[in-house]
């Protein structure tokens, strides 16, 4: 038997709190950990949970999403084709330094006295929030409270309300209010970890303008490749009874206002500080600084009050989208909430951009954008906030012609999206396990499917969509070919699966299924556009340069697609090399040698059977009605074994796999996994960011895991399981869908589930075999959840040597 250490068992490290993260204790030791942990971004900014201090300092890391610098790739041997030039999200200006001196002696988090600490992100309001209490050795208490946020509603802005009081003595006390650039980018790079990111060669921010008057700071940078403009600005509003002077300056790459207080014990001294980044690919430097002035008027004018309000607001109508409520486990629910969270922090405002892998929160996999947004994120916002879902489709149809670029450069028709970027063009450096994903493709397609079934957005698909199935459809057809070996099936060669263990593979059974779906979308939607909307067809023909002749060739590749499946084992071999291959050695692998991909040579790795993450188990999940329920048993028992989980966006996957086979310890094991990915950072490598992709695995876990929705063809079907929890006792589960404009509240409780038509006139879904209409007149349907008392009444009935596990686990 194959043994795993696969993943470091999950050790949770904050007190169970349904609505908050909290740290009780500054812990020197989590520092860089927690700064990722603590961040606040909209999905436009994101600044990591740094202190205000600006030290001690794991990464003083601000992103703008999208600001990246780029930079020639250099191969040390170079091929025809490959990837030019690499792009990398930049460490902008960091604005929200407030150094605090009492008696002229800094306030140092590791040296000082701390009588009281505790640190809030606080998911309702949307605030990170601290609160110190500093005894100096003169004996002297310091509190200091302050509140931070990066503003939903205003995405350019960011703000902090600091407030310092001396309680027991008089003091001079001086407030540093700064920004600082980072010209060079001199953190460390990682080089030898392909996940993190690479350090820069020479000067990355060139100073523009800098300026400061009163109590603002206006500091102006472009890149020194990729030509684009920042501008970021402070402003300041004081509120205290103490007496203080004021003094602003700045040069090239920084500046700063400093407040020389003349403290009275008890009498607060507040700052409110307001902080607002402007970027463009072409605006000059000094509009964005005129941008940045009217931002930071208006957030004066408006005040911290109202930006609170705001961003309250803003969450409010986020939760009521989107939560997922359980009842009886606050560390899950904390867990949960948290993942959903950073989705929104990483996507909200993230219009005309993408999502980065580590969202905004840490400049791992260089801020680029995979395919995670599409096979990942895109359900939950498709089902819980459809416009910013259809925002990232624009973003993708707006690298249409890069993608068509891309295509030519690789010697295809039709287009191929990057496999990472921000600018839209390939900057993997290594094709092996980049460009050769074509399979990212079907991913935006399927995305764009799901996308219009579930929103009935059809005019989306006409005006942007259509297109993009042209030329996707194209390369597909164009990549594959006939084969007389395969008895004339269409056959998909050298390309990589989602398993980055198996590289340039023919077959890989992932890619062609998803090949498949991409090709008859494409087909269906211009046969559907020529017959009913020629007016739209002639456009896209226009467009395209379509041929009609194109759509049966694609409608054949598709119908003669080669699905790998080997009889004697009934399982589908990943591709057409992988049962040939030596299973990996786990017995003697030790845990300290995972990820592989960190201590072996890729040709080592290639050459086993041992996968990095689900590729036909993801593939049975995607595609489930491709499957039978035998075949996906036998997959799963094949490939868990050698599944590493060494990418985090193979454990959520495989959760849900194994709940549908039946296997509900192994999914709650591996859901909780999925869950607690960073808060228990059991990738190790939580310092670098969050693991965006898997929070939205983690609400897949939970909708098609547990609740066992389906939605195949935008027809919504559940087929709930429950998990008994050993220790725990989960009493209620239950979350908002939103399916084509009405409300749809699903809700567990221990032994049935509630559909409720929330919002809506009329919607057919299906609990089991059975159809299901929901209506004004019959909002809400009641119905058992099987296995629950079934497997009640026949523990009660049967002796346990005759109850057999059928393919869905359910006792019989
Ligand atoms: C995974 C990819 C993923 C990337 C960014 C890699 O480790 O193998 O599938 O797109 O991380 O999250």
């Amino acid at each position: 038997m194959i043994h795993r250490e696969r993943v470091i068992p999950p050790r949770y490290v904050y007190p169970a709190d349904e609505w908050r993260m909290v740290e009780k204790q500054f812990y020197p030791r989590f520092l860089a950990r927690y700064e990722t942990i603590f961040s606040t971004a909209n999905g436009y900014l994101g600044m990591r949970g740094t202190f205000e201090e600006g030290a001690p300092v794991f990464e003083n890391g601000t992103f703008v999403n999208g600001f990246y610098e780029s930079w020639p790739i250099v191969y040390g041997e170079s091929a025809y084709g490959f990837a030019q030039t690499g792009q990398t999200i930049v460490n902008v200006t960091d604005s929200k330094i407030i150094r605090l001196y009492v008696d002229d002696e800094p306030l140092y988090l590791p040296t000082a006295k701390l009588l009281h600490f505790e640190r809030v992100l606080d998911m309702q309001s949307g605030t990170l929030d601290r609160e110190v209490l500093w005894e100096m050795p003169s004996g002297k208490l310091v509190s200091i409270k302050s509140r931070r946020l990066v503003s939903f509603q205003h995405r350019h802005l960011a703000a902090i309300s600091y407030e310092v009081t001396v309680l027991n003595a008089k003091a001079p006390v001086v407030v540093s209010s700064e920004m600082v650039a980072d010209p060079f980018q001199s953190k460390e790079a990682g080089e030898e970890d392909p996940r993190r990111t690479r350090g820069f060669k020479g000067q990355v921010l060139l100073p523009k303008v800098n300026r400061a008057q009163d109590l603002r700071v206006l500091l102006s940078h472009a890149t020194s490749s990729s030509k684009m403009t920042l501008a970021c600005g402070i402003e300041h509003v004081i509120d205290t009874e103490c007496s203080y002077t004021q003094e602003s300056q700045s040069s090239e790459n920084s500046g700063k206002v400093v407040f020389s207080i003349d403290a009275q014990p008890g009498v607060p001294f507040h700052l409110t500080k307001y902080m607002t980044y402007h970027t463009s690919r072409s605006a000059p430097p000094s509009e964005l600084c005129e941008r940045a002035a009217r931002t930071l008027d208006r957030a004066v004018g408006e005040g911290f009050e109202e930006l609170l309000a705001g961003q309250k607001e803003y969450l409010d109508d986020f939760w009521r989208r989107s939560d997922v409520e359980v009842q009886g486990d606050a560390s899950l629910q904390q867990a949960i909430r948290w993942n959903l969270f950073q989705i929104l922090q990483a996507a909200g405002r993230a219009e005309g951009a993408g999502i980065p892998a580590k969202g905004l929160t840490g400049h791992g996999y260089e801020g680029h954008y995979f395919w995670d947004t599409e096979i990942y994120l895109m359900p939950f916002l498709i089902y819980t906030a459809p416009r910013i879902a259809r925002n990232l489709l624009l973003f993708r149809y707006s690298m249409l012609d890069k993608a068509r670029q891309r295509a030519r450069e690789v010697n295809q028709e039709g287009a191929l999206f990057s496999w990472r970027t921000i600018n839209g063009e390939e900057a993997s450096a290594y094709y092996a396990a980049g460009t050769a994903q074509y399979h990212i493709n079907a991913g935006i397609i399927y995305a764009l499917k799901k996308y219009v079934d579930v929103t009935g957005d059809r005019e989306f698909l006409h005006e942007y969509g259509a297109e993009m199935l042209v030329e996707t459809a194209r390369l597909w057809r164009d990549l594959g070919f006939f084969s007389k070996r395969a008895g004339g099936k269409f056959c998909i060669h050298g390309v990589t699966g989602p398993d980055e263990y198996n590289t340039v593979v023919n077959n890989n059974t992932y890619t062609n299924l998803m090949a498949r779906e991409n090709l008859w979308y494409a087909a269906a939607t211009v046969e559907a556009l020529r017959n009913e909307n020629p007016e739209e067809f002639t456009e896209l023909v226009d467009k395209t340069g379509l041929d009609v002749s194109e759509v049966d060739e694609w409608k054949r590749a598709a119908d003669k697609m080669y699905v790998p499946f080997d009889k004697k084992l009934g399982i589908h071999p990943q591709d057409d090399a992988f049962l040939t291959k030596a299973v990996w050695d786990f017995n003697n692998t030790p845990r300290d040698k995972y990820p592989l991909l960190l201590h072996h040579h890729p040709l080592v790795i290639y050459r086993h059977a041992v996968i990095k993450q689900a590729d036909v188990v993801l593939a049975m999940f995607l595609l489930g009605h491709e499957f039978s329920e035998e075949q996906k048993k036998r997959n799963f028992d094949y490939y868990d074994p050698l599944t590493t989980g060494d990418s985090s966006l193979s454990v959520c996957i495989e959760s849900i796999a194994a709940c549908e086979i039946g296997y509900l310890d192994k999914a709650r094991e591996y859901g909780r996994y999925a869950s607690l990915m960073d808060l228990a950072d059991i990738g190790g490598n939580v310092r670098d960011g969050c693991h965006i992709a898997s929070m939205g695995g983690t609400w897949m876990v939970i909708v098609y895991g547990f609740a066992g929705m389906r939605d195949y063809d935008g027809h919504i079907g559940f087929h709930p399981r429950v998990a008994e929890r050993k220790r725990r006792q989960l009493t209620g589960l239950q979350f908002p869908l939103r399916i084509r404009g009405q409300v749809l509240k699903v809700e567990f409780g221990q032994e049935s589930v509630t559909y409720t038509l929330r919002e809506g006139d009329s919607l057919v879904i299906r609990h089991e075999d059975e159809e299901i209409r929901l209506s004004p007149e019959a909002p809400s349907a009641v119905r058992p959840i099987r296995g629950v008392s079934r497997r009640k009444r026949r523990a009660k009935r049967k002796p346990r040597r005759q109850q057999k596990r059928t393919a869905t686990g359910i006792e019989e």
